[in-house]
């Protein structure tokens, strides 16, 4: 499903993207077994991190956010150019219903990291603290006043039914571009992401984008996110490779096999010595 849409509003001086992240939430709360509160903070910065992905240019692009808080402990999501994303929340099992809920799971006191690798080692590091009163939605906003210098403006949603499972979530993000003007930059101020969100959930991202504005741009860019992990026994057989042969064999006889464990995606590897053998191609 094109579950991602950008494009430019006002004589192309502000970008919009929005984002239907709802399969890709149920998806890692489902990986990931997690409590009604913790899916929607981890959905919310997951959906932001939608977006950070659809902003990479390069093929080869990478994107990363870090959020460690007095909360929920750690958030990690880390998404590619192709819209492949996967994270973790520490706290799997927060408790609680509601806004205040959500908000004590992500924490009050806290720090945000994002590394932005376009894929020329050198990745661009940016970081802020929570902002005083703190908020999912506001200290994303905070990261890019404070590291991006762009007056840009983020909503996520997360809704959930009477089992604690997403019925719908996404991303709504504005942001003006460096020669927006102070008319602009007003309107950019009174629009309502949440309706347009809601509207989203009703009638799916494309058409809510171009009931809402009027979309004359010529760009106009659909897309398709999915949660999805790059780990695989193959890649790492790759990297025990490098381990090499002894030391893998001393952890197997040790331990009875090697284990792996993938906290992006919550998957067990286990490794025996017939892998070793195939992996070091023994006779
Ligand atoms: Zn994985």
């Amino acid at each position: 499903m094109q579950n991602v849409v950008r494009t430019l509003l006002f004589d192309e001086q502000v970008s919009l993207t929005v984002a239907d992240t709802t399969e890709m939430i149920k998806e890692g709360a489902r990986r990931h077994g997690l409590s009604e509160t913790s899916t929607i903070v981890f959905g919310r910065a997951l959906s932001v991190a939608t977006y950070m992905s659809a902003c990479l240019k390069e093929n080869t692009g990478e994107i990363s956010l870090s959020v460690k808080s007095d909360g929920c402990g750690e958030i990690v999501v880390s998404g590619n150019r192709a819209l492949h994303l996967r994270g973790y929340i520490a706290l799997t099992n927060a408790e609680g219903k509601g806004e205040a809920a959500v908000n004590a799971c992500f924490g009050t006191d806290g720090s945000l990291t994002v590394i932005r690798d376009d894929g020329y080692n050198r990745p661009f590091v940016g970081a802020c603290a929570f902002p005083k009163n703190g908020g999912i939605d506001e200290t994303f906003e905070e990261y890019y006043r404070i590291s991006e210098q762009l007056p840009t403006r983020i909503k996520t949603i997360a809704l959930t039914n009477e089992h604690g499972e997403c019925v719908f979530g996404g991303v709504a993000v504005l942001q003006p571009l460096p020669f927006a003007d102070e008319e602009t930059l007003e309107k950019v101020k009174t629009i309502d992401l949440s309706t347009l969100l809601l509207s989203a959930r009703e009638q799916g991202v494309e058409k809510a984008v171009k009931d809402r504005f009027d979309v004359s741009s010529e760009v106009w860019e659909t897309r398709e996110a999915n949660y999805q992990c790059n780990c695989s026994r193959e890649y790492l057989e790759q990297v025990l490779t490098s381990v090499g042969e002894e030391q893998m064999r001393t952890i197997i006889r040790e331990d009875g096999a090697l284990k792996v464990h993938c906290h992006y995606c919550n998957t067990d590897y286990e490794f025996t010595d017939e892998d070793a053998d195939k992996i070091f191609k023994k006779a």
